[in-house]
């Protein structure tokens, strides 16, 4: 409804009813953001039908908003997909995702090397609805189609793991799934550009836009994007991502605006920031590998990583930006490399601007003894790397300090 200001109101009337702008004649190059989660109708029945789904007209903020659908198509455009929904975080995602998805006594497979928190939501749903679960390594097609089960609805995969950096085989651990009508999750939060897991069969792809998709440790966010199926009415082409959003908005684990801003400005430079960071990182690996005080460096660009001619295959342009190193000296070697980075900074997160480190057996994984390191393929001196954007002298410069105190 549009406002007469030749009407004789009050001050406060016209406070709150400010006149309306419309851009004329020019256009913003950016996407404003639309901080609004009120839209107003000229008629009950437009309204009514903006109920009906995330392409409807805008409704209220948890439903959707014009800065967060920018951001939405921009992510679903990248990852060659036909839908994305944004969520307020990578974890509020997932969680969208398995419990639209999920019902009690269903059936999962899912690689074992599972981000911590998809990892504790999988066991929670376990206890709390009987979700049952099997591991694979992520590497064996063979183990998926012995873990099939008539109730099996989801195989939960990550293209690149944490710490281990182990590169998951998408197309033949999928093409099972496909087969058996099982709908594919893939977390592709370590690999955006370099790696497109819908080319490769997966029905959803997760983010957590976090990482490189905002890229400057400045926002919490997720982006679940959803499969163009190929033959399909855009009606049942969006099931997947109709029956998302609707859990999502149940959920309230809507993304904001302002957050959803700043993803949009940090897609901008995604493709230059993971292609740079990916090459740093491979290019420290290398210089790790043949430091005397590293006995094993694991980044997919190394030729001996176990999934190096995978990784060639399905990352052709950069093993991704996050390698593992295991220092000489075990335990206390990691802690002291960790504390001793002076331009790096010891930090949980990856995909930022500046390098982050970390020694997973005395932070992250420090309820693990050695048995459960193990089991997990991480070591107990093992140090993750995030590579940023920095020179990589700069940042070898550093290691080498670390290392010399560590070992
Ligand atoms: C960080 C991360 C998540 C969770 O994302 P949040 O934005 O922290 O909720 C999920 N998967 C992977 C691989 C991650 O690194």
């Amino acid at each position: 409804m549009t406002h007469d200001h030749d009407r004789d109101l009050h001050p406060e009337t016209r406070a709150v009813h400010p006149p309306v702008i419309t851009p004329s004649g020019s256009r913003p190059l950016g996407v404003p953001i639309y901080q609004s989660h009120i839209f107003a109708f000229d008629g009950a029945a437009e309204m009514a039908a903006a109920f009906e789904g995330p392409d409807s007209a805008y409704l209220y903020g948890r439903w959707s908003n014009p800065t967060v659908r920018a951001l939405e198509d921009a992510v679903a455009d990248l990852e060659g997909g036909a839908a994305a929904l944004a969520s307020a975080s990578g974890m509020g995602t997932i969680n969208a995702v398995l419990t639209a998805l999920l019902r009690s006594g269903d059936h999962v497979i899912a690689q074992s090397c599972l981000y911590g928190g998809t990892f504790a939501l999988l066991a929670d749903l376990a206890r709390r609805w009987d979700v049952e679960v099997t591991y694979v390594s992520g590497n064996d097609p063979a183990e998926v189609r012995d873990a099939l089960r008539p109730r099996t609805r989801l195989l939960v995969l990550e293209t690149i793991a944490n710490p281990t950096t182990q590169v998951a085989d998408l197309p033949a651990l999928i093409a099972v799934a496909r087969e058996a009508g099982v709908t594919t999750m893939v977390d592709n939060t370590f690999a955006p550009i370099l790696c497109r897991p819908l080319e490769h069969g997966a029905d959803i792809v997760v983010h957590s836009a976090t990482k490189y998709l905002g890229g400057h440790g400045d926002i919490l966010g997720g982006v679940a994007v959803f499969a163009r199926s190929p033959g399909a009415s855009s009606q049942e082409e969006n099931v997947l991502h109709h029956r998302v959003w609707k859990r999502a908005t149940e959920l309230g684990a809507t993304a904001d605006p302002f957050a959803a801003w700043l993803t949009l400005r940090g897609l901008a430079t995604l493709p230059l920031r993971i292609e740079r960071a990916s090459r740093t990182a491979l290019d420290l690996a290398q210089r790790l590998a043949a430091h005397p005080a590293v006995t094993h460096v694991a980044h997919p660009g190394l030729p001996g990583h176990p999934q190096h001619d995978l990784a060639r295959r399905l990352l052709p342009g950069g093993g991704g930006a996050v390698l593992s190193f295991e220092p000489a000296g075990g335990r206390e070697a990691g802690r002291i490399f960790t504390d001793s980075v002076r331009l790096a900074s010891l930090a949980a997160s990856l995909g930022d601007a500046s390098t982050l480190v970390m020694h997973p057996a005395s932070t992250s994984h420090r309820q693990l003894d050695a048995a459960a390191l193990a089991a997990a393929q991480i070591g107990e001196g093992t140090v993750r790397i995030a590579v940023g954007l920095e020179h990589p002298d700069d940042l070898w410069a550093d290691f080498e300090r670390a290392l010399a105190k560590a070992t």
